[in-house]
């Protein structure tokens, strides 16, 4: 069986940029066909070039079989080629019927004109299951009806393969569901359609295939069922060891030092992470791990022993005093790490920090400054949806981990007490979470890391202390940090090294 579309070996060269590099894919009749790639990938010349925006610099297209050499955008849509870019094309001051049938207006005179026009733009409209008012200015639409005006008017006339470039990037929920739902009538009625989405969820939904590019260069083309961490590691060409970044760092003095700390969990723990340090701590359930983060932000009781922020005792052990002292703490669970969820973004990533800091003036928190701080720190961090005002309990897991990490760093803290960091969030967002911990160390910052991720830990830490019942049974520096290492360790077995003080 031919494909619908056929394209081979399809190179785009600008100047300087090879932005397509001998791409070839095909997609049926009544195929949901992803495209997907991180920007720049060349998702968007591609689809230029099957709507004939742009002539490409080799390959071929085929269409029903036949190649197809497009001169101009009326080429690949007279072919049946429709596409729905991102920016839409119509013209805001004329109606939804004026929209729809913009150069190519019935060709008969008056009255009868007119009553066919209005005829053929409810039939359009009805296709698409869409009930929006024909003589209804475009300009006062919401974006999602002005969408399906679009889409409408891409399905005229006798569209085969329809191109839809992140149709549900700027849709609400239930828009992008009605949207979703469109998208499956019309593969079910034959058509065919290759859908540029970076919402991973809507994959499995509608998709048949996906195909992934990246650097202008097919990576491959899999089935839309695909699993997410291997999409994703597709798309960025990260395999999941490969997550930790290495960036030069140099260890200074101690910033924090455990003497001999014994509570409720633990049993004359000493340890230390100096500047410019990723210090892992690993153990199994119940081996006390957590409880050295809780205890250094006072929230485990500290029976004996001494807790050091460069060099000097924290005398009182309780949140307020050790963020003042510049420790930050991370909790595993979000959703009693102090996030206010009804709240937006920005009030939770400034929350507190700005009151007499960056964003205040006499006294009064600054709306504009605590936003353009907040904002700052969301393109730093890559919080996806980069929308500040939006409220925190709709962002993902993972973007709310990275929310309560912008607001440690905008205290610019000195030391950084992580304790697993990473559970429950999708691999992007752990790079992301790896990237700012590996930056933080280099900054000279110091970072204690408590985790039951053992790659996490093997691959992130300086190094290593393992904890088993409330005891350091073991400390790894350097090469000695293996997966076999820590592991005959776990369980308390006595180890060739040494467990490790403070100095160590
Ligand atoms: P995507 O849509 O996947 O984000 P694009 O197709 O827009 O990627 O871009 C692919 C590459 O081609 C990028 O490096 C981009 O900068 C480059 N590029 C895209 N359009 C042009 C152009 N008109 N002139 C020069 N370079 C371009
Ligand atoms: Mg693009």
């Amino acid at each position: 069986m031919t494909a619908l579309l056929r394209v081979e070996s399809l190179t785009k060269q600008f100047p300087g940029v090879l932005a397509l590099d001998n791409v070839s894919l095909d997609v049926d009749a009544g195929e949901v066909h992803v495209l997907l790639g991180e920007n720049g990938a060349g998702k968007s010349t591609l689809i230029k070039m099957l709507a004939g925006l742009y002539l490409p610099s080799s390959g071929r297209i085929l269409l029903g079989g036949e190649e197809m050499s497009f001169a101009a955008p009326r080429d690949a849509r007279a072919a049946g080629i429709s596409t729905v870019f991102q920016e839409l094309s119509l013209v805001p001051t004329l109606t939804v019927a004026e929209n729809l049938f913009l150069g190519r207006l019935p060709s008969a005179r008056g009255i009868v004109a007119r009553r066919r026009l209005r005829d053929m733009a409810r039939a359009a409209l009805d296709r698409i299951g869409a009930d929006i008012p024909l003589g209804a200015k475009v300009s006062s639409l919401p974006r999602s009806a002005q969408q399906l005006v679009e889409i409408a008017k891409g399905l005229l006339g006798e569209a085969r393969l329809l191109i839809l470039d992140e149709p549900t990037a700027s849709l609400g929920d239930r828009e992008s569901e009605r949207l979703l739902e469109l998208v499956r009538t019309l593969s079910g009625q034959g058509l065919g359609i290759i859908y540029i989405t970076h919402r991973m969820r809507e994959i499995s939904q509608i998709g048949h295939r996906v195909t992934v590019l990246r650097d202008g260069r097919l990576i491959d083309t899999v089935p839309a069922d695909t699993g997410e961490d291997r999409l994703v590691e597709l798309m960025t060409g990260r395999a999941l060891e490969d997550l930790y970044p290495s960036l030069p760092r140099t260890p200074g003095a101690e910033l924090l030092t455990l003497h001999d700390v014994t509570g409720p969990e633990l049993h004359g723990i000493s340890l230390s992470v100096r500047a410019g340090e990723i210090v892992g701590v690993a153990g199994l359930l119940g081996s006390g791990k957590s409880s050295v983060g809780r205890t250094c932000f006072g929230l485990d009781p500290l029976h004996s022993g001494r807790i050091e922020v460069q060099g000097k005792p924290l005398k009182q052990l309780a949140p307020a005093a050790a963020i003042t002292r510049g420790i930050v703490y991370y909790p595993s669970d979000r959703r009693h790490q102090g996030l206010a969820l009804c709240r937006p973004l920005f009030a939770n990533i400034t929350l507190g920090s700005l009151r007499h800091a960056k964003a205040s003036t006499f006294g009064l928190v600054n709306r504009r400054r605590e936003r353009s701080v907040a904002t700052s720190y969301v393109e730093r961090l890559s919080i996806r949806p980069g929308d500040i005002g939006r409220r925190t309990e709709l962002f993902s897991g993972g973007n709310q981990q990275k929310a309560v990490l912008a607001r440690g760093l905008i205290h610019g803290t000195q030391v950084h007490i992580f304790d697993e960091p990473t559970v429950g969030i999708d691999v992007s967002a752990k790079a992301d979470v790896y990237r700012v911990m590996s930056e933080l160390a280099a900054a000279g910052k110091a970072v204690l890391l408590i985790s039951s991720d053992l790659p996490e830990v093997l691959g992130m830490s300086d190094r290593v202390y393992v904890l088993h019942e409330g005891h350091v049974v073991s400390h790894l520096t350097g090469d000695e940090i293996t997966e076999s290492a820590v592991l005959s360790t776990f369980f308390g077995e006595a180890s060739t090294t040494t467990p490790g003080g403070p100095s160590a």
